[in-house]
């Protein structure tokens, strides 16, 4: 199967695939990817430079840390400035910053206790070992983690971890989908969907993108043979009144995903309207406690408030997520914001648009 794999990263076959693009193209076509992975893939592997002129690249928020609220971010801070709180988090999320420009990374300098995990298991080992503490984990990500944190609830309540709590925060991608692509000022002419995303939920909760709106929507893998495939479907795709979901990446997601996950995701929590960086409230796209597990509910048992409020002086990212702007564009880019001191999310995580913008020198 190594073989197999090889094939996607094929110079010669990508040049074929791209000769066909660009002779099946007729008109412009605006393709958003949805994914982090996307976004550093079509930018590390120079697609991004040699794709036809008429097919124009938008990146969108597919990057959790990135489409996580500014309120969401402050409300982090205010658990951290709280007594006997052990923060536990993914490490990307302690450098974003918050109100006044303070992140977690300072107020772990300041005293609070943040520690960062690399699995969500890892929290429930630091509540068995502070029994007099109580742990909040800092649930970001889409559908592609919500589960993995669902069944740590579900052994937490097990093993009668009563000092566990989650700030749910998790998004989910296909209402996004459906605000973006309604926004006439983004005009998006179809989607390149999220491979990680779509192993848990498959493909047809966005079957409202050809039955709704009459676009083109394909499934893809990650490596440049995936997503020029993709992009070449799309082209085909589009020339339908109603297209129907294609999954270009059959060997990573099969059409119903991984039902047991989604099982587990839907056990724990229900889905609850959410805010997005840069988009707002967007019905139904984030998930909150099923009743059952509401002992966990970090933001019930400290009465967090999440709400609107100020967007972080001058950086772009909301605009940068929805598409209307490339990091380039922000008058902050590689100047006042960059990698080594991010004013906004989009440069903190490596997975945000205006990282890889920067890593790899996009002009
Ligand atoms: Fe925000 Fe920095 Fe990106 Fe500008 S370059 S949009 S300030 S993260």
């Amino acid at each position: 199967s190594l073989k197999v794999l090889e094939q996607f990263k094929n110079p010669e076959l990508c040049k074929e695939i791209l000769d066909c693009l660009n002779k099946e193209i007729e008109k412009e076509i605006r393709f958003m990817e949805v994914c982090g992975t996307h976004t550093v893939a079509i930018f590390r592997s120079g697609l991004h430079s040699v794709l036809p002129e008429k097919v124009i690249h938008l990146s969108g928020p597919g990057c959790p840390v990135c489409v996580t609220h500014e309120s969401e971010v402050n409300a982090f801070l205010d658990l951290a400035g709280k007594d006997r709180v052990i923060i536990a988090t993914f490490g990307d999320l302690i450098k974003v910053p918050g109100k006044n420009g303070h992140c977690l990374k300072n107020a772990q300098a300041d005293g609070a206790r943040v520690e960062i995990i690399y699995s969500p298991f890892d929290a429930l080992e630091i509540a068995r070992e502070n029994p007099n503490d109580t742990v909040v984990f800092l649930g970001v990500g889409f559908e592609t983690t919500a589960p993995a944190i669902a069944a740590t609830v579900l052994m937490a309540a097990e093993q009668k971890l009563d000092n566990f709590k989650v700030l749910s925060f998790h998004k989910l991608v296909p209402p996004a989908l459906d605000v973006l692509i309604s926004d006439p000022e983004t005009k998006i002419d179809g989607f390149l969907l999220p491979g990680h995303v779509s192993t848990v939920i498959g493909i047809h909760p966005y079957d409202f993108i050809g039955a709704k709106y009459g676009k083109p929507a394909v499934v893809a893998g990650f490596e440049p043979v995936d997503i020029l495939l993709a992009l070449l479907q799309m082209v085909r795709s589009r020339k339908e009144a109603h297209p129907k979901v294609v999954n270009q990446y059959q060997r990573g997601v099969s059409e119903n995903g991984n039902p047991k996950a989604v099982e587990v995701m839907y056990q724990v929590f229900k889905p609850a309207d959410a805010l997005w960086r840069g988009i707002g409230m967007i019905k139904g796209s984030g998930l909150e406690f099923a009743d059952r597990y509401e002992s966990f509910d970090a933001k019930k048992v400290f009465d967090l408030k999440i709400g609107e409020c100020p967007a972080l002086p001058g950086c772009k990212c909301g605009e940068v997520l929805k598409g209307k702007m490339t990091p380039d564009q922000c008058p902050l880019f590689g100047k006042a914001c960059n990698p080594s001191s991010p004013v906004g999310p989009c440069m903190v995580s490596t997975e945000g648009s205006c990282a890889a913008y920067f890593k790899y020198k996009v002009d």
